[in-house]
């Protein structure tokens, strides 16, 4: 049966329409060439590789870091017929064997699989013997040393591109800032027109960054605006975590913990009850969040202060999925930049920490800054805005402005 990708979006994955550069990056892989796609998170970068996947001849390979996202994945896609499975350390050995015999009887269209999977020996070379339809490389900042989440076991995947030289090489990630990106394309020898980048703006979330004095107290006060609107607030440490939470539920308010120190079973039930509405605040480190998909979070604070802006932009990105208004306010104090900075030079790897407080640094600027807040969040992902947004505290109030440079020309011109 001829089937196009506008065909395959409606029958397969039940969507009417393609959502922005969707369109030309699914043609571009048809067409058998490489792909760089920067997309902010929920932009639907899955769909950039799973629909080639199907109309191409052979297995689509996604590497991805994450099991449970794979597994979400997996599941989703054989829910809607897709011969989709995933290769990782969750396996047990029979069910391992049994997704090998797939791929090899030619059975599968997509295989998401770990990095060190796929680097293991053996494994490409399995791979060259077969009809690949694509690589895709999810969140692929965790290749660069730049990103805010390097993985040790990316580096290798940069043998690829030469490894499959007839097979599309998709890269995807929604954090990328300027070096990043750079890295990115030259670790995996992927050029400048391979790129796509859509817009990172959410124009939907206003942006507010309060002095922090009385943080509790600040906190309340915002959340007595919010009713019972679902949101969560970020801080840095597992005890202020708990601190915080424990403040909430005192005051009477629907909140709970949740951090990577509390068992499995327990952070599963807060964020069921998350997603279903029974619970309204999540009181979090930056363990909650990754692949959680709940579109009427309205608000998210950050009680201290990020360690770099890519995850305050996923952070936050986590309020108005729904794209009606939403919040996100920031308490920042200048000992929290300390603080991050002790815990920053805490790691062993110099480099590593020398680029760690460069972004810090940037993320303190971010919350000085005098200037719309949205120009120097998108200006940091490398893009130019051109007019103020008219949705962040600087824009809505903007501060008493002192200009010493003024004062400084008259004193001398006296
Ligand atoms: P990303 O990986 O960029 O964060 P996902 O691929 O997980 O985003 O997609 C986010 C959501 O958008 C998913 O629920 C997905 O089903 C949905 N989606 C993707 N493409 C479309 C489309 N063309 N039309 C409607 N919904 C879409
Ligand atoms: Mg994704």
């Amino acid at each position: 049966m001829p089937s196009d990708p506008l065909d395959i979006l409606k029958r397969v994955f039940g969507f009417q329409s393609f959502r922005p550069l969707q369109e030309e990056i699914v043609a571009r892989i048809l067409d058998g060439q490489d792909a760089f796609v920067l997309m902010p998170t929920g932009g639907g970068k899955s769909l950039c590789f799973q629909l080639p996947a199907l109309l191409r001849q052979g297995v689509g390979i996604v590497v991805s870091p994450l099991i449970s996202l794979m597994k979400d994945q997996v599941d989703a896609l054989r829910a809607s017929g897709v011969r989709a499975a995933y290769y990782n350390s969750s396996l047990g050995q029979k069910a391992a064997r049994q997704v090998l015999a797939e791929l090899h009887a030619g059975q599968l269209d997509l295989l998401y699989i770990a990095p060190e999977r796929l680097m293991s020996p053996g494994f490409l070379e399995r791979l060259r013997d077969m009809d690949v339809a694509l690589i895709a490389i999810d969140e692929a900042h965790c290749i660069s040393q730049w990103g805010h989440d390097f993985r040790p076991e990316y580096t290798q995947l940069g043998v690829l591109r030469r490894s499959f030289p007839g097979v599309p090489l998709v890269a995807l990630t929604a954090t990328a800032d300027v070096q990043t990106r750079q890295d990115i394309l030259s670790r995996l020898e992927l050029d400048d027109d391979d790129c796509f980048v859509t817009s990172f703006d959410r124009p939907n979330i206003r942006y507010t960054v309060l002095e922090k004095h009385q943080p509790a107290r600040q906190l309340m006060k915002f959340l007595a605006g919010h009713g019972s609107e679902a949101g969560i607030v970020y801080a840095l440490s597992r005890k202020r975590v708990e601190e915080v939470a424990k403040k909430l539920c005192d005051a009477g308010l629907s909140a709970a913990a949740y951090h990577a120190g509390l068992g499995d079973g327990e952070r599963q039930r807060v964020q069921d009850e998350f997603l279903r509405d029974e619970l309204q605040i999540v009181v979090a480190t930056v363990a909650f969040g990754m692949g959680i998909d709940k579109s009427n979070v309205r608000f998210v604070v950050h009680y201290d202060l990020p360690k770099n802006i890519e995850g305050y932009y996923q952070e936050t990105g986590r309020a108005g999925r729904d794209g009606l208004a939403a919040e996100a306010l920031l308490l920042f104090g200048y000992g929290d930049i300390a603080l991050c900075r002790g815990l920053i030079e805490k790691g062993h790897n110099e480099e590593q920490n020398r680029i760690e407080l460069h972004k810090l640094n940037a993320m303190a600027s971010f919350a000085e800054a005098l200037t719309c807040r949205r120009q120097v969040l998108l200006g940091y992902f490398g893009e130019h805005a051109t007019e103020d947004c008219g949705n962040c505290d600087i824009c809505l109030q903007p501060p008493e402005t002192y200009d010493a440079t003024e004062d400084a020309r008259k004193a001398l011109s006296c």
